[in-house]
């Protein structure tokens, strides 16, 4: 019995995927004893995250690293640090940020519902470029001298949302605002894999670059980590940490924080509210050294023969056609699209929406029912649960 039973919460099938309303996907058993371990001891936070610190930077090649309480938080903490930079008088103020750079640089077609977390931090967001999606008319996304044309006295940031189809190239990007002197902070949060993406936004210039621990690194639900800059870095963790403490008391480990910079003990930031505990730094940690030690084609393999044990439950159906994506491609996500007959008895989102309220909740990815398609993600499925995802389809189909 666990808890969740005790409480009469259902456990569901996840099969769309690392997605935080579904509660992410299980943790490796090594990863929830590194949670578990962490918790029957105390530590002092600032000498465990400069040491976690210190792992994140020798796996993604930056100076720096910092455990967050998601990707969310990464890009608030993130933007802090762009603002205040190592004034703790703009800390405290966040986030009235009147006075200080305020203004965050976004591509027109990266903005997203996640960059609230960039706006949270006080700042406004100034879009560039004009992508034409709906009129036919255009060919072009934002263009560098459009970032550049942005930037002014107020420019604190210049957020880039990272994937495959982001516009312009990042490396375009940074030596445009590094011209200007201003930061680029890169919203990674789900492009693992592939694994080379832990080095490329900070090969490329990125001065921070936030990521989930809970999508495909593997790390509880609620964490992920920047990489980047030293001197951000620090002020994400002073304005992360708790910062209860007497000035001659304070001994900040050095690679984290050099006190010689601050002319005090911050009062808390604006990032305390995402504190980050010792089981999840435990937890981010381990998950990220066991997703990077993971050959990625042995990852692809587990997750391959899953779809294609389902694609295999369900192949005689004939009102259904069945597609494996990204079956050669060993740094993409295998996907199992599952497309009804047009004219058919089912509907992709009612029987999407079936399935959720189904016993077992078997839940898939509702990216494309306004196609006809409901798509199976491997990544989260327990290996008992690869069958009933079949099963559960079949029994609707037929019902
Ligand atoms: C998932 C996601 C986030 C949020 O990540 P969390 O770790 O859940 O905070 C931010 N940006 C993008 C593009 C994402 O896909």
């Amino acid at each position: 019995m666990t808890l969740f039973d005790d409480l009469g919460v259902r456990t569901i099938i996840n099969a769309k995927g690392p997605a935080t309303r579904l509660s992410g996907g299980p943790m490796a058993e090594e990863v929830a004893q590194a949670m578990v371990d962490a918790s029957q001891v105390c530590v002092q936070m600032d000498e465990l995250q400069a040491k976690a610190g210190q792992v994140i930077a020798a796996h993604t090649g930056a100076e720096a690293g910092y455990v967050t309480t998601g990707a969310a938080a990464g890009l608030l903490l993130g933007t802090a640090a762009c603002v205040a930079r190592l004034d703790i008088g703009k800390m405290a103020r966040l986030p009235d940020t009147r006075g200080m750079k305020n203004r965050v640089i976004m591509v027109r077609s990266q903005r997203n519902f996640y960059d609230h977390a960039v706006r949270d931090a006080g700042v406004r967001i100034v879009e560039v470029g004009l992508p034409d999606r709906v009129a036919g008319a255009g060919v072009r996304d934002a263009e560098p001298w459009e970032v550049d044309d942005a930037i002014t006295d107020n420019t604190a940031a210049v957020c880039y949302v990272a994937s495959p189809n982001s516009k312009p190239a990042l490396a375009d990007v940074v030596a445009v605002a590094h011209r200007r002197d201003v930061p680029v902070l890169v919203d990674a949060a789900a492009q693992l894999p592939p694994a080379g993406n832990l080095t490329r936004f900070i090969e490329a210039g990125a001065d921070l670059v936030a990521f989930s621990g809970g999508k495909a690194i593997g790390g509880p639900q609620g964490s992920g980590m920047l990489a980047g800059r030293r001197d951000l870095i620090m002020s994400v963790a002073l304005q992360n940490l708790d910062m209860d403490i007497l000035w001659d008391q304070w001994a900040p480990p050095e690679f984290l924080i050099d006190k010689s910079l601050v002319k005090g003990v911050p009062q808390h930031g604006i990032g305390r509210t995402c504190k980050v505990g010792k089981e999840t730094i435990a937890g981010f940690i381990k998950a990220l050294e066991i997703f990077a030690a993971t050959d990625s084609s042995a990852r692809h393999a587990e997750w391959l023969d899953r779809v294609r044990r389902i694609e295999a439950g369900l192949r005689d159906l004939n009102n259904l056609s069945l597609a494996i994506r990204n079956a050669d491609d060993v740094e993409q996500v295998p996907l199992l699209e599952i497309a009804l007959a047009p004219g058919g008895a089912h509907n992709a989102l009612d029987l999407l929406t079936r399935l959720q309220n189904g016993a077992p909740s078997i839940n898939l990815d509702p990216s494309r029912v306004d196609q006809g398609a409901m798509i199976v993600n491997p990544i989260c499925l327990l290996p008992d649960q690869v069958d009933a995802v079949a099963e559960g389809i079949r029994a609707m189909v037929a019902a």
